[in-house]
């Protein structure tokens, strides 16, 4: 199965992710996550990656695209993956689907969480993540078992540097003029799943769940 996750940011894309990746088997691929550990590690991507993400920017597509390529020549994306916040411009859009017509396979869907900019700037302050494992909490809606610590690993959670209002506006606008045209693309090509993320989380996936299957059944 081969999915793509679009939302805002905030939408939910990365908590959605961890359990769609586990019910269907197939890797959690987060453009986002992979920058942040490269920043954090100091590496050449990170270098290049860090001034526009840290003024809430997207990272030129040649640098992204190149990255996502490398990812998908992978073995273990060979029967499936998730990507988590790719495509996020038309661009990439299009040679993503060049890129899955050549090797003669199918994208499944193009999963929307559609949440409302009013319930980002709300959610965005009370973001924590994990920069060892990438997994994503929140203060009140999605608390750790511990106090500032990971469920899955132990470590220490930590705001993230791009999830202050000013970055969060820029990110909002960003996406709109970017992003956004992708999802008429995909409803053109009738592989959008409209999901609503203001739900509960638990809500959120039964919804991806319940859309997924009857895609399933139509094969
Ligand atoms: P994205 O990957 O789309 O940027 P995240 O999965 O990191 O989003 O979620 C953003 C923030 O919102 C996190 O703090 C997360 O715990 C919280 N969150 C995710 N889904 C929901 C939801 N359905 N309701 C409320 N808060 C949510
Ligand atoms: P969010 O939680 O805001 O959805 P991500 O964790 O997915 O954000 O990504 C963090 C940042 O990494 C983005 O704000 C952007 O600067 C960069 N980034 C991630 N994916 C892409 C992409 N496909 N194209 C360009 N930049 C990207
Ligand atoms: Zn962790």
């Amino acid at each position: 199965m081969r999915i793509i996750l679009l939302g805002p940011p905030g939408a939910g894309k990365g908590t959605q992710a961890k359990f769609i990746s586990e019910k269907f088997g197939i890797p959690h691929i987060s453009t986002g996550d992979i920058f942040m550990r490269n920043i954090t590690e100091g590496t050449e991507l990170g270098k290049k990656a860090k001034s526009f993400i840290d003024q809430g920017l997207l990272v030129p597509d040649e640098v992204t695209i190149d990255l996502v390529m490398n990812r998908l020549d992978q073995a273990d994306v060979e029967e499936g993956y998730l990507l988590d916040g790719f495509p996020r411009t038309a661009y990439q859009g299009e040679v993503l689907c060049r890129m899955i017509r050549k090797g003669g396979q199918v994208l499944d869907a193009a999963l929307l969480i559609d949440v409302p900019s009013s319930y980002i700037r709300e959610r965005m302050p009370g973001r924590r993540i994990c920069r060892f494992c990438g997994a994503s909490y929140h203060l009140q809606f999605n608390p750790p078992e511990e106090v500032g610590l990971c469920d899955h690993c132990g470590h220490e959670l930590a705001e993230r540097r791009d999830d202050h209002a000013e970055a969060v506006e820029e990110r909002l606008k960003v996406y709109e003029e970017q992003t956004m045209p992708l999802i008429e693309f995909f409803e053109k090509k009738k592989l959008l799943l409209r999901i609503d993320g203001t739900k509960e989380i638990e809500a959120v996936t039964r919804e991806i769940f319940e859309k997924l299957s009857t895609l399933e059944n139509h094969e």
